[in-house]
């Protein structure tokens, strides 16, 4: 008999997850919202799947997309000064994430993979970890259901470092060549340009990453889609004029009521394992491995760390499952996370001098300003670049 996995949470980990292991075990994913739910909801973020991300979809079956709206670079503006366009070394996609949830949900539960709609309380979850070998908590920013215990190294910060501040927007002449469009505004926080596919047709996410009470901290109270839109106006005009020169005034407007969204993150990085009822529980995703978004590796550290987490779980195929597990699991995705993190973290301080003179060089030299934007598909080599010391153990 096949073993049993319970995935708690139908987001990025949770599907990769579920694509993953669904061929090897006997799947059930237990999810809040359905399909349909997730579809006319709330905008939940931006996401950029890069390189070795997409290169994982197609590894375990994902649902493909088309290749219309591929994002091939990044572009560096510091303060109102435009350094370089970067070249990515492979496209990277980004697909509305209420369009790629409930695609997937729908795509695995037409193969195979049973669901079942709950929103489990901490109580409960608990006993849920009788009814499977092995449950895997992905619920997310908003999880853990389980006390996993923080990894305090890698862990600095007790408080959110941005307030995030997201929007998608018709009415945006795009970049050529599309790309994740990065301007940095020191002391008062970044914004992001987005390409995305959605529902409607190709949008322009613009997702401001402000300084708390900082002067890009204007959106507190909004709660409206139209008051939300008037202040994305004023403050694109006021901050990022090169944005606002693109906007096109008669069709600037969220692509659908739902699609804005404000949030604060604390970033927090747990140890990923436990034993509940002598059984291994074991956390993929947000849940453990939050950071902020400021270097838009959420999406692709979740990616990468089920990857960890699938060939540790087939190693194990034919053995005892306990906590060597958990543990040999975080052994292969701890390096990475570390990597991942201290870059992110850095991002969210003052530049530092080595990191601008790089940045101001690679606006002469096309070669480095490549390798600049492969930092957000190879983040190891950011983190090399932030920390040249470095040794990663
Ligand atoms: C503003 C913002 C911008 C971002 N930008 C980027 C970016 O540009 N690039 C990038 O790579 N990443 C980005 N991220 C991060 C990225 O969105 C996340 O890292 C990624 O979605 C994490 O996937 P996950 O599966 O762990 O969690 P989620 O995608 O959050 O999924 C968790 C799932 O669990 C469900 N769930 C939660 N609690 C329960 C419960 N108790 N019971 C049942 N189900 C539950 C939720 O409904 C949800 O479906 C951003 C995040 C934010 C907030």
């Amino acid at each position: 008999m096949k073993k049993r996995i319970g995935i708690v949470g139908s987001g990025t980990a949770g599907l990769i997850l579920a694509y993953a292991l669904k061929e090897h075990f006997n799947v059930t994913m237990i999810h809040q919202r359905s399909a349909d739910e997730i579809r006319n909801g709330r905008v939940m973020s931006t996401q950029v799947h890069f390189g070795p991300t997409r290169e994982r979809e197609k590894r375990f079956h994902m649902p493909k997309w088309d290749e219309k709206n591929l994002l091939k670079s990044i572009h560096i503006t510091i303060g109102e000064q435009k350094l370089f366009t970067g070249m990515l070394k492979e496209p990277a996609l980004s697909v509305d994430q209420r369009l790629y949830y409930s695609d997937c949900m729908n795509d695995l539960m037409k193969n195979g993979v049973s669901f079942r709609q709950e929103k489990v309380s901490k109580d409960q979850a608990e006993a849920l970890v009788r009814d499977f070998d092995l449950l895997i908590d992905c619920t997310g920013k908003s999880g853990p259901l389980f006390p996993f215990p923080i990894d305090e190294e890698l862990s600095p910060f007790n408080a959110p470092q941005r307030k995030c501040i997201v929007g998608y927007f018709l009415g945006v002449e795009p970049l050529n060549p599309p790309g994740v469009n990065v301007t940095v505004l020191p002391g008062k926080g970044e914004m992001f340009e987005i390409p995305a596919k959605t529902e409607h047709g190709p949008v322009a996410i613009l997702f401001i990453m402000a300084v708390p009470d900082g002067e890009l901290d204007e959106f507190k109270g909004i709660k409206s889609a139209e008051a939300f839109t008037e202040q994305m106006k004023r403050t694109v005009k006021t901050f990022f004029p090169a944005i606002y020169n693109r906007i096109i005034e008669d069709q600037f407007t969220l692509c659908d009521k739902n699609g804005f969204l404000q949030i604060a993150i604390t970033p927090t990085i747990r140890k990923p394992y436990l034993t509940v009822h002598n059984k291994p529980v074991i956390g993929c995703g947000d849940s453990v491995f939050l950071n902020d978004p400021i270097t838009g590796q959420g999406c692709n550290l979740s990616s990468y760390c089920a990857e960890q987490l699938y060939e540790t779980i087939i190693d194990y195929k034919h053995s005892a499952w306990n906590e060597q597990l958990g543990e040999d699991y975080w052994k292969r995705a701890r390096p990475f996370v570390k990597e991942v993190t201290e870059w992110t973290n850095a991002m969210t301080k003052p530049l530092p001098e080595h990191v601008v003179g790089q940045l101001l060089q690679g606006a002469n030299d096309q070669e480095l300003a490549d390798k600049i934007a492969e930092w957000f598909e190879s983040p190891n080599k950011a983190h090399a670049a932030f920390f040249p010391t470095a040794t990663i153990l």
